[in-house]
């Protein structure tokens, strides 16, 4: 196990989280109130709580966002000017005659109609859904099929090259607005639209529990799910952000996760609006030079982002990180993938400070488990759950639950009735029935605490590799490879084995000037065996220039498997980058 990492602010500069008052009381929902004031009628609103609120308290003037288009253009728009647009878009939807419930689905980048769209979704009391803009047709089809659409908002060259073919064939699709000044048939343009609108709106009376968002998940196992998640989820995000990731009001902080996944909206538009921080929204994909001049121009003092990037900056080496001042920086965290102990290390020497891992998923609707700005860090672990989560790992005996010592590896589990909880799969009652059991809320993943409490992830439940009596985690093995210095990525595999049952498989990337062959896969197998042992360290090495991932950055080792043992290769509708 790596050394820990103490934690001490550095001069001058106040922690960045403020723990909330009571926080140790274990109740988030009552914590989560504290943070927001309702709507004025006595409802709960997630757009009202993002912007109007701020605006009715007088801090319009502030910065809700600070844009940066892709062409270099730098933009600023204050909460007064989110909130007019946002109740402009509500009244586009009014005025179409939509109605509470409504699904309004979007597909686009990080622009402002994307901000407007999701804000005055929610103030117009109906349900939103954002995909991934770079999703194929058939992915785009199959999600708002499920979803039942009654709106898209995307962009012309969206609609024509993936969904005008088949848009008739869901019938409850009622309108299609296209960013900008002109629409092909049968759509609307979004640009006039709600320059004709009024920019005054008042948030429709929402409930705690009326359905807010639908997110899909990543689909790194098998076929997304559609969680489904409600108005009463903003009191959680609201707590977590502050103390997960320390944001509070001006706070300069940019959350690079993809506005079509769940981090995208939840930690990308939700949290940081009611906690009134100022977002940083790059509309560019990673590149290295233009992140970490981001990251210094805009002196960036929150940094959310995951591991898929942290390890692209790795590769690239100290070197290219030397040129850029990264003194604003206060606090970084990661989610979405287990977090290397090397990459922790790595970051706390290039940018003084470790990246904090976050555990939570699509369902859970916010950070569950995390290293928090007042705790030491062991790297490679997840930390320890929030206040007012509970978690244990348990163990299914076949009669029940049975909850497992320190230690000891079994199904991460948390106790449910957290805010932010999904209340459904669409349509798949089943499959969300056998998340719970015994009281508690199964995750799919494994992982053990030690004796001071943290959580270590050991890996997905399905990914558990069975060697000689051995169960071995993906992840440790994973993490050993990479310290490495020729490796960049990795991940690992079971194949079957005749006397072992299976053996272990790596599939690995290299780092800058390492030379593929023989020669280093004997050399990697050995520091391996070194740091594992022989039974747990892979007996096979391969060298791919990148591995399969999904668009929110998830290595797919269950694609590897299928094409390892030549089945089926299932759902592929979230891969982004091929396995080459
Ligand atoms: P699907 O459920 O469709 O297979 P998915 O589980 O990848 O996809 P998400 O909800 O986006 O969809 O991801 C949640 C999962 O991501 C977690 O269950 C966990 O396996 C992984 N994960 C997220 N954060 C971490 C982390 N900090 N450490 C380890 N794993 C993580
Ligand atoms: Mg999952």
């Amino acid at each position: 196990m790596q050394d820990i990492i103490r934690k001490r602010p550095r001069s001058g500069q106040a922690p960045a989280s403020t723990p909330v008052a009571g926080f140790a009381t274990l109740d988030a929902r009552a914590l989560g109130r504290s943070l927001v004031t309702g709507l004025p009628d006595g409802g709960l609103n997630i757009g009202y709580e993002a912007v109007d609120r701020h605006v009715a308290r007088g801090h319009g003037n502030e910065t809700a966002i600070v844009w940066l288009s892709k062409e270099g253009a730098r933009e600023i728009t204050s909460y007064q000017e989110l909130a007019e647009l946002s109740s402009r878009f509500a009244n586009v939807l009014k005025s179409h005659g939509l109605e509470k419930g409504a699904r309004v689905f979007s597909a686009m980048g990080r622009e402002k109609e994307l901000y407007a769209a999701a804000l005055g979704t929610w103030k117009a009391g109906m349900v939103f859904t954002p995909l991934f803009a770079a999703f194929g047709p058939e992915p785009f089809r199959t999600r708002m099929e499920i979803g039942e659409a009654n709106v898209l908002v995307t962009s012309r060259a969206l609609y024509e090259r993936k969904i005008a073919a088949w848009r008739e064939d869901i019938p409850t699709l009622r309108l299609v607005l296209i960013v900008g000044e002109e629409a092909p048939e049968g759509c609307v343009a979004l640009g006039p639209a709600l320059r004709a609108a009024s920019p005054e709106y008042e948030t429709l009376h929402t409930r705690p529990e009326d359905p807010a968002l639908i997110h899909f998940t990543s689909g790194t196992t098998g076929k997304p799910k559609g969680a489904l998640h409600v108005h009463e989820a903003v009191l959680y995000h609201a707590l977590s952000g502050r103390h997960a990731l320390g944001l509070r009001p001006g706070i300069r902080y940019w959350c690079t996760a993809d506005p079509g996944w769940v981090t995208g909206t939840t930690y990308g538009i939700i949290s940081p609006l009611v906690n009134r921080a100022t977002m940083i929204v790059d509309e560019a994909e990673f590149d290295l030079d233009r992140w970490y001049g981001t990251l210094q121009r805009e002196k960036v003092q929150i940094w959310y982002s995951a591991p898929t990037a942290i390890r692209m900056m790795m590769r690239a080496g100290k070197d290219a990180a030397e040129p850029f001042d990264f003194s604003s920086l206060e606090f970084l965290a990661s989610v979405g993938e287990p977090l290397n102990p090397e990459a922790v290390i790595w970051s706390n020497e290039v940018f003084g400070l470790p990246f904090h891992d976050n555990w939570w998923q699509t369902e859970t609707g916010g950070i569950m488990i995390a290293n928090t700005q007042d705790a030491d860090i062991k790297p490679g672990s997840m930390g320890k759950p929030l206040p007012g989560i509970i978690a244990g790992i348990v163990e299914n005996t076949g009669d029940g639950l049975r909850e497992l010592p320190d230690g000891e590896i079994g199904e991460l589990a948390l106790r449910p009735g957290w805010p932010s909880m999904m209340r459904a799969y669409l349509n798949e009652q089943a499959r969300y029935d056998k998340c719970f059991a015994d009281g508690w809320y199964l995750s799919g993943d494994l992982a053990l605490r030690d004796a001071d409490g943290y959580y270590w992830f050991v890996g997905r439940a399905d990914d558990l590799i069975k060697s000689s009596g051995h169960l071995i985690g993906p992840f440790e093995v994973e993490s050993a490879l990479i310290e490495h210095d020729a490796v960049a990525e990795a991940a690992v595999i079971g194949v079957p084995d005749e006397t072992a049952g299976e053996v272990v498989k790596a599939f690995v990337t290299l780092n800058r000037g390492a030379e593929p062959g023989p020669e280093l896969e004997r050399d990697i197998r050995g520091f391996a065996r070194k740091r594992l042992g022989a039974a747990v360290a892979p007996r096979e090495i391969v060298f791919r220039n990148t591995l399969p991932k999904t668009r929110s950055g998830k290595i797919m080792r269950r694609l590897l498997k299928a094409r390892e043992l030549g089945l089926p290769e299932g759902d592929t509708s979230t891969l982004e980058t091929e396995e080459t």
